[in-house]
């Protein structure tokens, strides 16, 4: 027992801050969640992440040989900066320099979905896959890979940003970043309600009508209505569905032409709460777009903890790239 090390894994988000401590025998324990303070300082967050990674280290603390970050972007990996998040904006944040002064340890930061990849090879079902895709379909669209068993970073720290590929070449909806007929414009927890109106809007033969129409007329249209008007069976809703699982269909099945993975691992909440209405339609429609062997695609084990495994992942197995610096 005294010759175990440790590790700290923090994930932060715009919503909630996730921090555990786990030992080199990859036994995670005293996992804490907080919601993201609310803040206009950088210095507020950061010290709300110290004081986390205090607690969970507790008497362990000097024992802990690296901390590991899984945190929303953009960010500088190489500084271990946030640079001014759309959902955290409080300018950059120069968390890993901050949390490396604070305990005098290594600190690692990458992008959430990138460090989820590397939880899922090293927690999770893709253990035993050198080739894995982790998405998650959530607020927003976004992936991590596992590439000949090395996880894929890229020149910034940017390399899988899967929610912005082109899935609509007409470009009908625009996405948060500026771009048109992103992913992540159709098919993102944030974006689902505009599509819903938009489509009812171009073609309300096809889509007004049922509980669509008291959404519409109620201003109630959420992502959350609309999946439980589809599981309760409402026609209108369904129909909406199938037009996203055929956008999803797309997105998944690019993936697999560029990546082709053993695996591909979903999680993020849209995914989590309806499994049935977005996996099962995926599998069934992914073969119409790709050309590559149709792989494993399965809901993550390790669920909402997926970023903070990744974390944890990240101190004790950190990339090579960080150190060349
Ligand atoms: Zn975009």
């Amino acid at each position: 027992m005294d010759e175990l090390e440790f590790f700290i894994g923090i994930d932060l988000g715009a919503s909630n801050v996730r921090v555990a401590l786990a030992d080199s025998n990859y036994r995670v324990y005293r996992k804490i969640k907080e919601p993201t303070v609310k803040t206009d300082s950088a210095e507020k967050l950061t010290e709300q992440v110290c004081a986390l990674v205090r607690r969970v280290g507790g008497d362990r603390l000097d024992r802990v040989k690296g901390l590991g970050v899984g945190s929303i972007g953009p960010l500088d990996y190489r500084r271990g900066t946030l640079l001014n998040p759309a959902n955290l904006p409080l300018g950059e944040i120069p968390l890993g320099e901050s949390l490396r002064d604070e305990f005098n340890l290594p600190v690692y930061v990458l992008n959430d979905c990138t460090v989820a990849a590397l939880g899922e090879k090293v927690f999770g079902s893709g253990i035993d896959c050198n080739n894995l895709f982790y998405v998650t379909l959530s607020s927003g669209i976004g992936g991590g890979a596992i590439v000949d068993g090395n996880l894929l970073i890229g020149k910034d720290g940017n390399a899988v940003e899967i929610g912005h590929i082109v899935v609509d070449l007409d470009g009908r909806l625009k996405c948060g970043c500026g771009g048109r007929g992103h992913w992540e414009a159709y098919c993102s927890g944030k974006n689902i309600p505009l599509f819903v109106k938009y489509l009812v809007e171009v073609y309300p033969d096809k889509f007004y009508g049922g509980k669509i129409r008291e959404l519409i007329e109620d201003d109630n249209v959420t992502t959350e209505n609309l999946f439980y008007l589809a599981k309760i069976g409402d026609e209108y809703s369904l129909k909406i569905i199938r037009e996203i699982r055929k956008i999803n269909a797309i997105g998944f099945a690019n993936i697999n032409t560029v990546f082709d993975p053993e695996l591909i691992i979903v999680g993020g909440s849209i995914a989590l709460h309806n499994e049935k209405l977005i996996l099962q339609p995926v599998k069934e429609y992914i073969k119409q777009y790709t050309i590559n062997r149709i792989p494993e695609i399965k809901i993550t084990t390790l669920r909402d903890d997926v970023v903070l495994y990744g974390a944890i992942a990240l101190a004790m197995h950190p990339p090579r790239i960080f150190k060349q610096d």
